[in-house]
């Protein structure tokens, strides 16, 4: 929130305004008989939310220092940090959060640290994209995203007092119609509350003093130094893998000596959070306001708060200047400014408002809920991972851009979703670290080379700058050339609106980050010449509307949750004429012992949908075996969740992939929700192929430990694929392959026993 939310009570059912604040009354805590509760209301406490405030005051925010504060507040009896660990991230901002609770998810050990006492207290990012919040679905936490304020889903944009557009955004098929307004504040404590679910303190005033990679040999090469700011005591950790996550002044990206490339823009823009009252006509949706006098941005906030973005330029940006200029101590000129040492007040900001939203009025209506001065840098790290794939940089660490496009905070959720699951597979041995890693740099940095140019046009244009745009380097660090041409300017308002038109054109579909750059790698494979699905590989898997069974519809996004699994999309039409056969191809071959479901983990691995146009009553009758027939789909009806596209021909899943009826089609869709190949379901040795391409084998006893293979299992397959593991092994002995020989041998009866026992 961008203040702490007065009390209400629901006397009489509705909920009214009330003086008292329930939760803080002692009654609560109390029996009849005066016996006090065991659970304590824990200490708050109001802190101010900005360091300056306006003539009415300042806004306080309740927050609570036991749940947030980490171990700034004590180290509870559970928390034991390890001094070995997979994942050691430094800083505890939005990526640092975010990377944990995808890890957290896979089992993975980490330790999280960040210098700052508590999380972020008001202010900073203000909004979650579409694409966003797909993430945090998949990870279990979209409606706490979702349900905090408003929902952006118009623009108005208005050059010198005339509008240029005023456009809805455009519907697609996310189930997110627009930006989620949320202060990255509430959404760290969103990611904070997750991590303690998962027995995870973020460990506060403590930062990576120092940091060096062993011998890639060792399991876990990296040595870092702890320095605990508060007490100066000093420990040393040994990782597997080390992250920066530490912002945009980043220490560990310093200490990797990676070049920051790109530019220092001469924008500023003062951004207060307050009440206003106004007669500006479109404060419940986003705004951009470009003028003689600078621009604007208008962002509608909680409880009746509007964000301003005021471009501060004249006198007032050189003065800014000069004072930062002299205290600038970093090579990259990022993040070197304690952020409440403004140079402006918010009066002259509001001045400044004044003459750029013309000829409409704006006064202060409250007091200031944040207050702050951010200079516009665009910037790069020109690699986002070290050369042994052992430390790696995300968020702000690995970029930084204007705030045009909201693309901080969520850049920082693409990253955590990018890098999260590759991680994981690679610490847990499933993947081969030296083909999957190398992937996080050209999939993300390309991306927020994508943000440079995109968030950049916009200032430009917004500002009246002239300045060109960053050059920034591709892969095999070749400097990137583009044709994002868009139509020049003139000054003239019919040249500012087919600009605008063309931006939008362009890039509406990445500004809600459901488009994004591709980059062909082992894991997004290249279109063959004739492709199975209208979507290419690597690009976003689109989310429509299904059925579940008879009662209950909804997205297929919501049987792709979790990160630990691909999702293989089986596209079977009615289940009748060609395409049956070509499924029943699908089902003998990939469920083999040897095919990549059974070879690379199963069920822990591999969530297989089956699409289908049949209905709920016929799909069973259709997957069952058919009179004199062989039961050729009995793989498919043993693996796959069952999912039904009844929408109409021009709507369902189907279109929305692109579908030939009569051959069906298999789309791989990773982890983080994008497609990584797609075949004829009949090419299941193409499958076997791209998965064979990073993935590791893994062995019956691995997979099943993980839990979920045994369980999910009827004892027949089990059963076979045992005999066929044993006989495999036996294969592998006889041919002198000494891994195989070394495993310990177990009997038939042992596995049952042992499967049984979970
Ligand atoms: C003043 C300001 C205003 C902003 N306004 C907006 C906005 O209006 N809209 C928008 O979209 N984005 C805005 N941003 C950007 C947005 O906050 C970031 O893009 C987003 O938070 C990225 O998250 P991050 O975790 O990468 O970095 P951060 O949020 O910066 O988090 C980094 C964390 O690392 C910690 N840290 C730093 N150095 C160390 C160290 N040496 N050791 C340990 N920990 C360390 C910090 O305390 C911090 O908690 C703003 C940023 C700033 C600084």
């Amino acid at each position: 929130m961008a203040c702490t939310v007065p009390p209400k009570s629901w006397e009489g059912g509705f909920a009214r305004p009330s003086e008292t604040k329930l939760w803080a009354d002692e009654n609560n805590y109390v029996t009849e008989t005066g016996e006090q509760a065991h659970y304590k209301l824990p200490e708050h406490t109001d802190a101010p939310t900005s360091t300056i405030g306006n003539a009415l005051g300042l806004t306080h925010y309740r927050t609570w220092p036991s749940l947030y504060d980490g171990t700034a507040y004590g180290r509870p009896a559970w928390f034991k940090p390890a001094e070995e660990v997979d994942v050691l991230i430094c800083g505890a901002g939005p990526f640092g959060l975010e990377l944990g609770m995808v890890l957290a998810r896979q089992g993975v050990s980490f330790r999280i640290l960040d210098k700052a006492r508590t999380p972020c207290i008001s202010g900073r990012a203000d909004a979650v994209h579409p694409r966003a919040n797909e993430h945090l679905h998949a990870w279990g936490i979209a409606h706490e995203s979702t349900n905090e304020g408003p929902l952006i889903n118009s623009t108005a944009v208005y050059s010198k007092g005339v509008k240029l557009r005023h456009n809805n955004h455009p519907i697609s098929d996310s189930r997110y119609r627009g930006s989620s307004v949320v202060t990255q504040s509430q959404l760290e404590r969103i990611y904070i509350r997750d991590l303690l679910r998962h027995r995870v303190l973020v460990e506060r005033q403590t930062l990576v003093r120092e940091y060096q990679v062993l011998d890639g040999k060792e399991a876990h090469p990296v040595r870092a130094t702890l320095t605990n700011i508060a007490t100066g005591k000093e420990e040393t950790v040994r990782a597997q893998y080390l992250i920066g996550a530490d912002g945009a002044a980043s220490s560990i990206r310093e200490q990797m000596k990676v070049e920051f490339d790109g530019l220092a823009t001469d924008i500023y823009w003062a951004i207060i959070d307050c009440q206003f009252n106004t007669d500006y006509p479109h404060m419940y949706g986003m705004s951009m306001i470009s003028s003689e006098h600078g621009g604007c941005v208008v962002i509608p906030r909680e409880e009746g708060f509007t964000r301003f973005y005021i471009q501060v330029n004249g006198e007032t940006a050189r003065r800014l200047h000069q004072r930062r200029d002299s205290r600038r101590n970093n090579a990259s000129s990022v993040g070197t400014m304690r952020i409440d040492d403004h140079g402006i007040t918010p009066d002259e900001a509001l001045d400044q408002l004044r003459n750029i939203i013309a000829p409409w009025k704006i006064d202060f209506a409250s007091p200031i809920s944040w207050f702050s001065v951010w200079k516009v840098n665009e910037r790069v790290a020109r690699h986002f991972s070290s050369p042994d794939l052992r430390v790696h940089l995300g968020g702000d660490a690995a970029h930084v851009h204007s705030v045009l496009g909201a693309f901080g905070l969520n850049s920082s959720i693409y990253d955590a979703a990018n890098l999260g699951w590759k991680l994981g597979f690679c610490i847990k041995k499933q993947a081969t670290p030296s083909v999957l890693l190398p992937t996080y740099d050209s999939e993300r940095r390309l991306a927020a080379n994508r943000v440079i140019r995109c968030s950049g046009a916009h200032l430009r244009f917004l500002c009246n700058s002239h300045l060109p745009l960053a050059s920034l380097r591709g892969l095999h660090d070749e400097l990137e050339s583009h044709d994002d041409r868009l139509p020049p300017l003139d000054g003239s308002i019919e040249a500012e609106k087919q600009f605008m038109a063309a931006f939008y054109k362009q890039n509406v579909g990445f500004l809600m980050g459901l488009d994004f750059p591709v980059v062909e790698s082992a894991i997004t494979r290249p279109d063959p010449e004739t492709r199975p699905l209208n979507v290419r590989n690597g690009a976003r898997a689109p989310n429509p509307r299904v059925c579940f069974d008879v009662e209950r519809t909804g997205y297929l996004y919501d049987k792709m949750t979790g990160v630990t699994r691909f999702h293989i999309l089986i596209f079977a039409s009615d289940l009748q004429g060609p395409v049956r056969e070509r499924l029943a191809a699908f089902s003998r071959k990939a469920f083999r012992s040897d095919g990549f479901f059974n070879a690379y983990g199963g069920p822990d691995r591999f969530n297989v949908l089956l699409v289908t146009k049949a209905l709920p009553f016929q799909a069973t009758d259709l997957l069952a075996p058919q009179l004199g027939q062989d039961d050729a789909l009995k793989n498919i009806r043993d693996h796959a969740t069952l999912i039904y596209d009844d929408r109409p021909p021009d709507a369902d899943a189907h279109y929305w992939y692109g579908v030939n009826h009569a051959r069906g089609a298999v789309a791989v869709v990773r982890p983080d929700l994008s497609i990584g190949v797609s075949v004829w379901p009949e090419e299941v040795e193409r499958l076997d192929a791209y998965f064979g391409g990073f993935l590791v084998k893994q062995s019956l006893a691995r997979a099943g430990a993980e839990g979920g293979m045994a369980r999910s299992r009827g004892v027949q397959s089990l059963t076979d694929e045992v005999i066929v593991e044993e006989k495999s092994r036996a294969a592998a002995a006889a041919a002198g392959n000494g891994s195989a020989m070394h495993r310990p041998k177990r009997s038939l009866r042992s596995w049952f026993t042992g499967l049984l026992a979970m």
